[in-house]
């Protein structure tokens, strides 16, 4: 068995058609990754327990009922700040470290009902903030097809270990970007859904109105398949909604964003991007150039309102309630020095960084200069978006300016990290699904053969996810 090419469909249908046993493919997908994850690092725990035991159970399923869903037994990859209970929760951070997680978040309640098989969590960048998953206080992430290179982030760890073949599909986050710029710079399929779509309860939370769920894949029909399984009201979510999903299914016009195609997009990127526009024209797809005036704010305001909210989400942690404290903690000490003591040492410089800029931005007398300005530019940026909608169906862009970056280039320059996701971020901020695809679709054993992989993203208007598969699957066939 080859399990480097096998995606969902191909699990259910090898598992259906008797060529593997749930258990057996488990068994090689942990062999796979034991053997070669030290030169990757896209894990950082494996949960060999639990999986059996899932396997075991869907075996049973299937020798008894002679069908399966399509998702049982398929082996994934959780990006390491959705909580499974039992399971060591890190969120890549020291502060969390043991902490072991006390309930399902919603995505996983769901998966498990369909009998999903959880390999492990992935690496990240610590508490999802970060672009290339060099910001994990545990390990970093190489990419697959160029080891000296970063994956991405934050949700490094699952693109990697899709491209990789180490899981068939990956659980990641997405604030600003960080599962479509990973699965642009590893040459995967990757989701961003609307706001609202799938449920949040249970993901460490980063920036609550920006986050949300969603699927890593090697192919569309995968992407749509894990979506439709996590998505839904969640009434422990209250920014969950049930959705008026709809679709077009055919004659879509396509916008082109003059400002996403600047002078500080690599060449490279810049001529790949041509070429997928020249394969949508020759497929008959309409395209037009539109304009989204203030897109050039989107990055100043994200880097307002996401640490405004990450100052407030991040102010539980205090080495009390959650995971470890610090060693070497007298008991004579005052309950501030003790939060002073574990925070700055549990938290990386990064968390560090964006908590003591959200407090700023949030504290009297700046609020209103910073943050409340913020919010208003954020409606302009959005309304930018519905006036496009009235024109076009769907949004062609670049994920990323440059395709992926080598370890260590940007980690001294913050701001040159920030300008990675200076495309992505406009579709957190407005709440619309984007679709993250590789300019190559995904091809068994294609890591280092093909260069460096470079993406595209597709963005839809809210609950339009149909969309944006249907012309990525007419891509991908073409
Ligand atoms: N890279 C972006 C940041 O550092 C996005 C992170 C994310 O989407 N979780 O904030």
């Amino acid at each position: 068995m080859n399990i480097e090419e096998l995606t969902i469909k191909k699990v259910h249908e090898g598992l259906c058609a008797k060529k593997f046993s749930s258990h057996e493919l488990i068994e090689a997908f942990f062999d796979e990754v034991e053997t070669h994850d030290k030169d990757i690092g896209a894990f950082l725990s494996l949960h060999k327990e639990s999986a059996y035991i899932v396997a075991k159970e869907v075996d049973a399923i299937f020798h008894e009922r002679g069908t399966l869903h399509p998702l049982s037994g398929v082996p994934l990859g959780i990006k390491d700040n959705i909580v499974i209970e039992g399971e060591i929760t890190t969120a890549a951070s020291k502060i969390l470290g043991s902490y072991r997680a006390v309930y399902d978040a919603t995505v996983i309640k769901k998966l498990k009902e369909h009998k999903a098989i959880f390999l492990g969590k992935n690496n990240l960048d610590e508490f999802a903030m970060g672009s290339s998953t060099e910001n994990s206080a545990y390990k970093i992430t190489r990419n697959p097809h160029d080891k000296e290179r970063v994956p991405g982030g934050s949700s490094g760890g699952g693109a990697a270990a899709v491209a990789r073949g180490f899981a068939v599909a990956a659980l990641g986050s997405d604030t600003g970007g960080s599962i479509r710029q990973p699965a642009s710079f590893c040459g995967v399929v990757g989701l961003k859904p609307t706001y609202g779509a799938v449920s949040r309860s249970g993901l460490i939370a980063m920036a609550s109105s920006l986050d949300q769920i969603g699927p890593i894949t090697k192919t569309v029909d995968d992407a749509a398949l894990l979506f439709d399984a996590i998505k839904g009201v969640d009434p422990l979510d209250a920014t969950s909604t049930e959705g008026k999903y709809t679709s077009k299914s055919e004659s879509f016009t396509i916008g082109l964003p003059r400002e996403y195609f600047i002078d500080g997009l690599d060449k490279e990127v810049a001529k790949k991007i041509e070429e997928v526009i020249e394969k949508f024209k020759s497929l008959k797809i309409n395209i037009k150039p539109v304009s989204l005036p203030h897109t050039r704010y989107a990055l100043s305001v994200y880097y307002i309102i996401m640490p405004a909210e990450v100052s407030s989400n991040l102010a539980r942690y205090d080495g009390i309630r959650y995971g470890t404290r610090v060693d070497g903690i007298k008991e004579s000490i005052s309950l501030s020095d003790l939060y002073v003591k574990n925070r700055s040492e549990g938290f990386g410089d990064e968390v560090t960084r964006r908590i003591i800029l959200g407090t700023y931005v949030l504290s009297s007398g700046y609020y209103d200069a910073y943050y409340s300005k913020a919010q208003k530019v954020r409606a302009l940026i959005t309304q930018d978006f519905q006036n496009v909608f009235r024109e076009v169906d769907v949004i062609l862009a670049p994920v990323a300016p440059t395709p992926p970056f080598k370890i260590g280039e940007k980690t001294k320059d913050p701001l040159s990290m920030y300008l990675s996701d200076i495309f992505t971020i406009p579709a957190n901020l407005a709440g619309l699904p984007a679709l993250a695809l590789p300019h190559t679709p995904w091809k068994p054993n294609s890591c280092g053969k093909i260069g460096l992989p470079v993406g595209f993203q597709l963005i839809g208007k809210r609950w339009h996810e149909e969309d944006l598969f249907a012309l990525g699957r007419l891509y991908e066939e073409n």
